[in-house]
């Protein structure tokens, strides 16, 4: 059984021609959806245009992908493509460093990513790729946004926001990551400044009470459940209204409820919608600006050196004691959200903190020194003041700001007149064009030194009018980058209410299962907001629970030594070098053979060479005995036809011998099938591909047995083996796709149907 003058495994003759094949049959194309076949819209991540495809692409891509060719080889109708991410930040510091405009870099990047992404042989559907920097897509934002505006969804507001001097712009709170900017991490400063705002709180409490539901799906992973319970930042206690000295009254919330006794003082975030009404008087007024603008340092963001404004306002104490201290301090937002609080020294290390900072070195804040920590009878809540305590919520998310002061994202379709006022630009007048000549430098917003943009007239009066000059952040793309790859590509230039109309969505949406970065926690939250926000609208009702993704999948990233990949430590591996040198298939195996797709991967060469070797072993093991014709073994069956078993003879006394064995591997076969099914079916993908190797070790191991056994195969034994081959073959499919196809064709009479090809099997029903 050499493999004589079988070819060896030749990755890149292989890849090349499943790729030509592909290509040539549209075998990826999204079906219409007419047909009655089950139907999943796999939704991978939308990449930014960065320039390249890196190893944590591969990853997500290998898992994504493997799951939407197993379900088409189930005979599922398949949705699986994505819009590039080409605004924002990235992309135009990109462009700052090429010196040319953002559209010439993403266009650029976008073209090369997708060769890249050919190259490894994802099945995605190439005609409904876009570009969310393409003006017809970017009316997609542009129409949310005037939408959204219509419902109160969006709002014009002067608010403190996060700040960074580096990149010169607003982040939202997502962006900043331990007191730095999410992109440079630099430090971020809070600062006064007119935006547009997200009102995410309108839905926050819908997005908490549906998490149960996801959860019982049973196809939402638990790191994406928990990355949702964290964007949400729940916290549960008790509100009561507390009386200032002049009769106002301010709601205060804690999570000690049971210690209401204990409360020291009340700090106010800086965000709260009232807290310029406590921080009243020049001198106070003067401090809290100050620690708005002033911005806060990394360390500030300790509640140790966290500034703190002291108002000179007090609240009654809800159990009748001393007077409540009222101070304004951040450390409130990240926590609780823009709310106030009740400080309770004794519950909480903050507070003890704080309380221990009102204190020293004097008594600034009217606390008197000698204020006795143990609680005493008069100081518990009495009946009616627990009864005054409302049973509530508050949560860390909230609102965010998402406009811009950088020229490429999408322009906010706003004008301001002197005559009107701010004035929203009619739908039908959509889209507003982004000058794409533009060539920023990293300073200042080169879009509000254009003229010819800037000056327009007015929709309303007709005019004379300023164009609004912010951007969307691409956070706002983001809302609905999952949605237009629903459209047929046939469909992408009529209007939104056309495309939104289309049976299309319905038959699409929900998406069955998102498979993204663990880092997408935040995107995936707003886009279930938003989705609630349409449901409520209009367009989604069919969406009655609000939520656009059925499932969802985060995976973890891919590090090396324990470490992030970054150019700056060196230690990155690039996807390119590792096709030219493996071909795709291996380094798809590898990346999901590697780790749970919930753990981070540590990359390993050896698992890349694992993986390598065991695809040339089913190549060449495949192939061989692929290549033997019948009757291979007992001279004397030489001439007969050994297949025919109806004759009686020494031939069929052999395959007796053997047959055993035949069953065992037949079995085995089933077994493995049944759980590399599961597996995927689970997204698994990483116990998927273990069973397949352990599948083919038993086809190994069945030869060695018959020929110990009898000395050779037998043609029923050979019969049984190259079965067992195709059905390897068959579930390799989604993890090595262009040998396992090469292999299936090998397998069998041609015209086999790649597009059904797993085993069919007892298929237990979700
Ligand atoms: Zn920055
Ligand atoms: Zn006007």
């Amino acid at each position: 059984m050499n493999n004589g003058d079988r070819p060896s495994y030749d990755p890149h003759a292989i890849e090349a021609g499943r790729q030509a094949v592909w290509r040539e049959q549209d075998a990826f194309r999204t079906p219409d959806t007419t047909g009655d076949r089950p139907r999943k819209y796999i939704k991978p991540s939308a990449p930014f245009t960065s320039g390249n495809v890196h190893i944590g692409h591969v990853r997500s891509y290998s898992i994504g992908d493997a799951y939407a060719r197993f379900c088409r080889a189930r005979g599922e109708d398949v949705l699986f493509a994505f819009g590039f991410d080409s605004f924002g930040l990235p992309a135009e510091l990109g462009a700052i460093a090429g010196k040319e405009p953002p559209s010439v870099w993403v266009d650029r990047c976008a073209q090369h990513m997708v060769g890249q992404l050919r190259r490894l042989g994802f099945s995605f559907d190439w005609e409904r790729t876009f570009m969310s920097s393409d003006a017809v897509m970017y009316r997609w934002s542009q129409w949310l946004f005037l939408t959204l505006l219509e419902a109160g969804l969006v709002y014009r507001g002067t608010g403190s926001v996060d700040w960074c001097d580096t990149c010169q712009t607003t982040l939202a709170t997502i962006q900043v990551e331990n007191g730095m900017c999410w992109r440079c991490h630099n430090p971020v400063r809070l600062i006064q400044r007119p935006q547009w705002y997200l009102r995410i709180s309108a839905y926050v409490q819908e997005n908490d009470a549906r998490l149960e539901e996801l959860a019982a799906s049973g196809i939402w992973d638990e790191n994406a459940l928990a990355s949702q319970r964290f964007v949400l930042g729940r916290v549960d206690g008790v509100e009561l209204d507390l009386k200032a000295e002049n009769g106002e009254t301010l709601t205060v919330f804690t999570p000690h409820a049971d210690a209401l006794g204990l409360a020291r003082f009340v700090a106010i975030s800086p965000k709260h919608p009232d807290v310029e009404r406590w921080a009243a008087g020049a001198e106070v007024a003067e401090q809290l600006e100050e620690l708005r603008s002033g911005g806060l340092e990394r360390s500030a963001r300790e509640a140790e050196t966290m500034p703190l404004v002291d108002t000179g306002r007090t609240l009654s104490s809800p159990t009748g004691g001393e007077p409540l201290p009222v101070i304004v301090s951040p450390m409130v937002d990240g926590r609780f959200g823009a709310t106030a609080v009740l400080g309770i020294p004794e519950h909480d290390r903050t507070d003890a903190v704080i309380a221990e900072r009102l204190l020293a070195p004097q008594r600034v804040f009217g606390i008197p020194a000698d204020t006795p920590h143990e609680s005493s009878a008069g100081e518990q809540p009495t009946a009616s003041q627990a009864a005054a305590a409302r049973k509530t919520v508050r949560y860390r998310a909230n609102d965010f700001t998402i406009s811009r002061q950088r020229s490429w994202g999408t322009p906010i379709p706003i004008v301001y007149c002197e005559t009107c006022g701010t004035v929203p630009i009619p739908k039908e007048q959509l889209p507003v064009i982004l000058p794409l000549d533009l060539t920023p430098t990293g300073t200042g917003n080169p879009l509000a030194e254009r003229e010819d943009f800037v000056r327009t007239t007015c929709p309303r009066c007709g005019g004379a009018a300023l164009r609004e000059t912010d951007t969307l952040d691409c956070h706002f793309d983001a809302l609905w980058l999952w949605v237009p790859v629903c459209v047929p590509p046939s469909e992408r230039e009529q209007t939104l209410e056309h495309i939104l109309a289309l049976e299309d969505l319905h038959a699409w949406l929900p998406s069955e299962r998102v498979v993204a970065g663990s880092d997408s926690g935040n995107f995936v939250f707003d886009q279930r907001t938003v989705t609630k926000a349409l449901r409520d609208i209009g367009p989604f009702e069919f969406l009655g629970d609000g939520e656009p993704f059925a499932g969802c999948l985060f995976h973890g990233m891919v590090i090396r030594d324990g470490r992030k990949m970054s150019k700056h430590l060196g230690n990155v591996v690039d996807p390119d070098e590792l096709v030219d040198r493996y071909g795709a298939d291996t380094i798809r195996l590898a990346v999901l053979y590697a780790a749970r797709p919930q753990r981070s991967l540590n990359w390993s060469d050896s698992d890349v060479k694992r993986c390598h070797r065991f695809l040339r072993q089913v190549w060449d093991y495949s192939q061989a005995r692929f290549a033997l014709d019948p009757p291979v073994t007992e001279r004397q069956d030489a001439g007969q036809d050994v297949s025919d078993g109806t004759k009686p003879g020494a031939k069929e006394m052999g395959a007796d011998k053997t047959e055993h064995l035949r069953k065992r591997l037949e079995q085995w076969c089933g077994t493995a099938v049944e759980k590399i099914t599961e597996d995927t079916r689970e997204l698994e993908m990483h116990s998927a591909v273990r069973n397949v190797m352990r599948l083919f070790e038993r086809i190994g191991y069945y030869e060695k047995r018959v020929i110990a056994k009898r000395g050779s195969l037998c043609a029923e034994d050979l019969e049984a083996l190259k079965t067992a081959l195709g059905t390897l073959a068959r579930v390799l499919v989604p993890f090595a796709p262009h040998i396992a196809e090469e292999l299936l064709i090998a397998s069998t009479e041609p015209g086999v149907e790649l597009d059904a090809a797993w085993p069919a099997g007892e298929l237990v029903p979700r």
